[in-house]
């Protein structure tokens, strides 16, 4: 009976009396012929085949110009061709691999110096070409920050005898203890650190004013990015082109069986596999409204190369007995012949939910996954 083709039904429904009988078995009472006879009177059939779709386009994308890297560079690798817009490649043997070509013009292909340096070098940003840097000569003193330098002169001095520049930063043996100023020459009064100067010789330049640049290393010059250092460039017009697929999942539409059912049988059943190259037809055993929503999504997207669609779908069929109204049956298509798998009614979740304040939080679980 399963095998017999019945051609008043649609493509992908499962026949009413093997539901009807797949059912009663399920409930264990196979009382015969008369047992999905009398079932017939009382059910409730609602067809909700289920449907995984998606579509897989390959996508190309060019982008055509002058192109540059450092001389030589070798092009000998690339097709050349004549027109850049109207070279166009063979469709891809697998789709779903990504790929990039890139292709020359003809005769376009020429060395030049570079325009970014002179014979691979730059002048450094940096320090101008001069290869140092300004550096302040003389920092305040990190002890008495300029402040307490010493009691009786504060830095400014008074003895002729005095230096005209402060000294590098003292190691302080005994900190706070005062030493001999070197500018007043008052004893126990200056910063044992600076002396009494309140600033101390950058130890960075050594009181110099000037530090070697560290992008160039003091050289003034670095080699250029542009060419890197070959000074030369070899330049061309080109198209790049890059092909990548792009997956988009048909939604099916309403009749659509709750989200548990779907998850249920994701790996159940005898789900229908079939794949349509850009040419082929859609399965002559596809129900109406998916066939629809399928042939929505198929409209050519920019940049398409071609395109397959890969479909699984399963016979599906929701059963509602007037005589057991707190369970909800699904039937769908098995390997040899209808299989059964079924939920609890609305009816009775409400039921449950009404009854039992502590089963609300179950309730509400239940309402959401038979949604
Ligand atoms: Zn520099
Ligand atoms: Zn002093
Ligand atoms: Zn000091
Ligand atoms: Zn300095
Ligand atoms: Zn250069």
């Amino acid at each position: 009976m399963a095998d017999e083709p019945n051609d008043e039904l649609p493509d992908d429904e499962l026949p009413d009396d093997e539901v009807l009988a797949a059912v009663a078995e399920h409930r264990g009472r196979s009382g015969g012929d008369t047992e999905p006879k009398r079932l017939a009177t009382s059910a409730r059939i609602e067809h909700q085949p289920l449907l995984d779709c998606t579509v897989t386009r390959c996508i190309e994308s060019r982008t055509t110009g002058e192109q540059t890297r450092p001389a030589p560079f070798d092009l000998s690798g690339r097709p050349v061709v004549d027109d850049l817009d109207a070279f166009r490649q063979a469709p891809p043997k697998d789709l779903r691999r990504r790929e990039t070509v890139h292709v020359v013009l003809d005769g376009s292909v020429r060395e030049v110096p570079c325009h970014d340096c002179s014979n691979g070098k730059q002048q450094c940003a940096n320090c101008k070409g001069t290869g140092r840097l300004h550096c302040e000569p003389q920092v305040p003193c990190t002890d008495c920050k300029s402040v307490t330098s010493c009691t009786k002169c504060r830095g400014r001095g008074g003895s002729r005898k005095a230096p005209v520049t402060p000294v590098a930063p003292q190691k302080v043996k005994r900190p706070g203890v005062r030493v001999d100023c070197a500018l007043c020459e008052a004893p126990g009064t200056a910063c044992p650190r600076c002396l009494g100067w309140g600033k101390t010789l950058c130890t960075d330049c050594g009181g110099d004013g000037k530090v070697k640049c560290r992008h160039c290393q003091g050289r003034g010059r670095w080699s250029c990015e542009t060419c890197t250092g070959k000074g030369r460039l070899t330049v061309w017009r080109g198209a790049t082109i890059t092909r990548a697929p792009e997956d988009e999942d048909v939604t099916a539409p309403p009749p659509r069986a709750p989200w548990i059912i779907r998850s249920r049988l994701k790996d159940k059943g005898a789900w229908r596999e079939t794949v349509v190259g850009a040419k082929g037809r859609l399965p002559e055993d596809l129900a109406a409204h998916h066939r629809a929503a399928i042939e929505r999504s198929l409209v050519k997207k920019r940049g398409e190369v071609t395109r397959q669609v890969s479909i699984r779908h399963l016979p599906l069929a929701r059963v509602v007995l007037a005589d057991e109204p707190d369970r909800v049956y699904y039937v769908y298509a098995g390997v040899t012949r209808p299989q059964v798998t079924w939920i609890p009614s609305r009816r009775w979740v409400s039921r449950v939910a009404a009854g039992a304040a502590a089963a609300m939080t179950t309730a509400v679980l239940l309402f959401v996954a038979l949604r």
